[in-house]
């Protein structure tokens, strides 16, 4: 097909070892489709890359003709800024190994790995780190925000496991970011995004886990949700760091353990993960049960890679997602009735609030550490509001918001900006908080003409009340 690039595209095409692929080309459609059917752009040109080297030319095809750029991984971010109108996409979907150095407790990933890639390669060797909990999620996004799930209360956020990585910067230059080479790029690309340069892989350290380890759900009536809630907050305070509990509120799906009477009914279910020995969990999660009066359970030993998959029918992509999110240091009372008050008038039957708690290693690191410097918070409540019909915009995205405004007054600070809407941009730095200005300096240097701004956008400008501090 005929392009206004007709003639420069032939050169790129020649000069990378991936595929180019433009509006018209099979492959097109599924290319710049991602997880979030709210969102549908139409890249002017998708650079599939099948190695970094052919990230530079990408990028400088892009320079030269005055086009965005957008950057893949899983393509899984609400926000949906993996895929761009009339911009370059530079997509690493096919590029997704990743190798294990068992002895050393590596594993090296390129960054179109989903999180299943990566979990299934690991756990071959009993290993295993922190990432999220739906297992088609992409390990760049994942990490470059800051990463969280099941292991983040023993093992910390994954970025606190990230070793070194391998990136392009603006400019075109290959450069490696460890804890000895560009220190401040490194800071910077740990919760940081994807601002800075453009990951061509992740090295990252790993933790004996499983393979088998105790996990599932306690599911209870809605009506129970306030005394459940209640005595969750205090249980989740002495709890050990291998024990994991979350809660999400919302209609009960049609599993086979539960009553078909409670199908599509609300209700308040406790997700329980313990890493150490089963028989030392199923003591542990023993008063879970004595919260209220369960109306089904599935808790037993299973494969850490199930469970890392287990939710996954919930999350599937092609419906219409909203999300909102806050941080919590505690569970006021106000916050729980808050998140009851508003299950109890979802808009939809697939929307859901959850409670992640997250208390632990990831509070040990100052928040000066790593660009991510929520530090202090010990629960996310995240709001999924997904539905699968447009006519229902409008009352979803309301419902979300009105949720978010509600419980804002118990929300602690910082913000997840991997939970964050395209229209959170105002957010951005106060989801940075103190590291908001060294972050500044940082892409200054690295990208002073932001042509990485597809993200949560750190602009390269002076920050008011601060002082340029920019290092040679
Ligand atoms: C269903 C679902 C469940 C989730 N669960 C969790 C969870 O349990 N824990 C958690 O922490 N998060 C979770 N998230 C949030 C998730 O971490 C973010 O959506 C993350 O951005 C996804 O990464 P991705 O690579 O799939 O996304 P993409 O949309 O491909 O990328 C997101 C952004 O990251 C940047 N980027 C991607 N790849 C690169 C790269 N190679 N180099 C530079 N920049 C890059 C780009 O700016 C891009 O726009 C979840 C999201 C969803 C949709």
């Amino acid at each position: 097909m005929a392009t206004r690039f007709s003639e420069k595209i032939e050169s790129l095409k020649e000069g990378i070892r991936g595929k180019v692929v433009l509006p018209g080309d099979g492959g097109y459609d599924e290319g710049r489709r991602i997880w979030n059917a709210m969102i549908d752009r139409r890249p002017a040109v998708i650079v599939q890359c099948a190695a970094a080297e052919d990230v530079p030319p990408a990028i400088a095809f892009a320079r030269e003709n005055g086009l965005e750029i957008s950057v893949r991984g899983g393509g899984h971010n609400i926000a949906g800024y993996s895929v761009c109108d009339d911009g370059l996409m530079i997509d690493f979907s096919k590029m997704k190994t990743v190798r294990v150095e068992p002895k050393t407790r590596r594993a090296y990933v390129e960054p179109g790995a989903r999180l299943a890639d990566f979990d299934e390669a690991i756990q071959a060797h009993g290993l295993a780190t922190p990432v999220g909990i739906n297992s088609t999620t992409g390990i760049a996004g994942l990490t470059l925000g800051g990463g969280f799930g099941w292991l983040t209360r023993k093992h910390g956020l994954t970025v606190d496991n990230l070793i070194s990585a391998e990136m392009v910067t603006a400019d075109g230059e290959t450069v490696r970011a460890d804890a000895n080479s560009n220190q401040d790029l490194f800071w910077a690309i740990r919760g940081g995004g994807g601002n800075f340069g453009v990951v061509t892989q992740f090295e990252f350290k790993l933790h004996p886990v499983g393979p088998q380890v105790l996990a599932g759900l306690i599911v209870f009536p809605f009506n129970q949700a306030k005394q459940v809630l209640r005595q969750y907050r205090e249980f989740a305070k002495s709890a050990p760091r291998e024990l994991t509990v979350w809660v999400v509120l919302r209609p009960a799906p049609p599993l086979p353990f539960l009553p078909a009477s409670m199908h599509g009914k609300e209700v308040a279910v406790l997700a329980v993960f313990y890493s150490g020995e089963i028989a030392e969990g199923e003591r542990l999660i023993a008063p879970l049960r004595r919260f209220g009066d369960p109306v089904g359970e599935h808790v037993g030993p299973q494969p850490y890679i199930q469970w890392q998959q287990d939710f996954d029918p919930l999350l599937t992509p092609g419906a219409r997602n909203y999300w909102k999110s806050h941080n919590f240091t505690e569970l006021a009372d106000g916050a729980l009735d808050t998140v009851i008050e508003y299950v109890g008038k979802l808009p939809s039957p697939q929307c859901e609030i959850f409670l992640g708690h997250i208390e632990g290693a990831a509070n040990e690191v100052p928040a000066g550490a790593t660009a991510y410097s929520a530090r202090d918070a010990k629960f996310v409540v995240n709001v999924h509001t997904r539905w699968e019909n447009a006519g229902e915009d409008e009352k979803c995205i309301a419902w979300s918001r009105a949720f978010f405004k509600a419980a804002a007054p118990y929300a602690s600070s910082g913000a997840y900006v991997n939970f964050m809407t395209e229209e959170e941009s105002e957010r951005v730095s106060a989801a940075y908080g103190p590291n908001y200005a060294r972050l500044v300096e940082i892409k200054k240097r690295y990208d002073p003409e932001n042509i990485f701004h597809l993200n949560q956008n750190i602009k390269p400008v002076e920050v008011a009340g601060t002082q340029s501090r920019r290092s040679a």
